[in-house]
């Protein structure tokens, strides 16, 4: 079966949970993302690569609702949720870790996850789930700890541990390992696995590391210059010359 049978056997089977016809996004004359059609099925983990500037923040903060397509629509769940509010996809299931940390430092780590959690959770339950959510990414004794006195490795699980904390379907993060020594990026790899295994969490990563998408990663989409570039295993996405050639910058005009 070539990919684009595949694509069609997993739409008729109803396995999309994600899914973008068109996606467009401008910036004034620039067109950060171009014409993105995407399918993401349940359960999978997706790598999301491609140089600098290509697109791929702007891609996912239309996913989540925090920008606004120029053009195209968004489905979920066979759903349209283009004109839903972050807030509204975050009900239904979508949640988002972004770029630039977003941890509230001057809290401590157990009233940051406190946050998302309160929204959803009974408080007589509260702090067994602050606890649990704690301890599934090695935060439990640092609970009381400032979150601007984490390590910067611990400031992107604490993010990822809020922005997964409501058990989403599926999660987005934007470079959850950059900064990260060898160590903690192959402990996130790991946090990942368990967030898609055990917690059933369909994923979409951005990711610049090579190893750490070869860690978790089933299969890759490029992006280049806001368009969809190359789509499939990441063993052939790592032996196409021409996804070297651009991820390596060495395209010339
Ligand atoms: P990537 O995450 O792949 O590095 P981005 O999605 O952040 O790329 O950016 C894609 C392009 O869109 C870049 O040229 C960037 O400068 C531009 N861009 C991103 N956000 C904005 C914005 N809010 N306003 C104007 N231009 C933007
Ligand atoms: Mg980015």
């Amino acid at each position: 079966m070539t990919s684009s049978e595949q694509t069609a056997a997993n739409v008729a089977a109803g396995n999309a949970l994600l899914r973008t016809e068109g996606l467009t996004k401008r910036f004034g004359g620039l067109t950060a993302v171009d014409d993105v059609n995407l399918q993401i099925d349940r359960g999978e983990i997706r790598c999301l690569i491609g140089p600098n500037g290509a697109g791929k923040s702007t891609l996912l903060k239309l996913l989540v609702g925090q920008l606004t397509p120029s053009e195209g629509s968004i489905f979920y769940d066979g759903r349209d949720i283009t004109d839903l509010s972050q807030h509204e996809r975050a009900r239904n299931g979508l949640s988002m870790k972004f770029q630039v940390p977003a941890v509230y430092g001057d809290l401590s780590v157990r009233q940051n996850v406190h946050i998302p959690l309160q929204r959803e959770v009974d408080r007589r339950h509260i702090d067994g789930a602050i606890d649990e959510t704690l301890d599934e990414f090695g935060l439990l004794d640092a609970a009381e700890t400032r979150a601007s006195d984490l390590s910067h490795g611990q400031q992107q699980w604490l993010e990822i541990a809020m922005a997964s904390a409501l058990d989403p379907d599926l999660l987005l993060l934007d470079e959850p390992a950059a900064g990260m020594s060898v160590r903690e990026t192959e402990q996130t790899a790991e946090y990942i696995h368990r967030l898609n295994e055990d917690r059933d969490m369909t994923l979409l990563v951005i990711e610049h590391d090579i190893d750490f998408v070869r860690a978790i990663a089933q299969s890759v989409t490029v992006l280049h210059r806001g368009e969809v570039f190359a789509e499939g295993p990441i063993e052939s996405i790592e032996n196409d010359p021409e996804v070297r050639r651009i991820y390596l910058g060495e395209v010339r005009e």
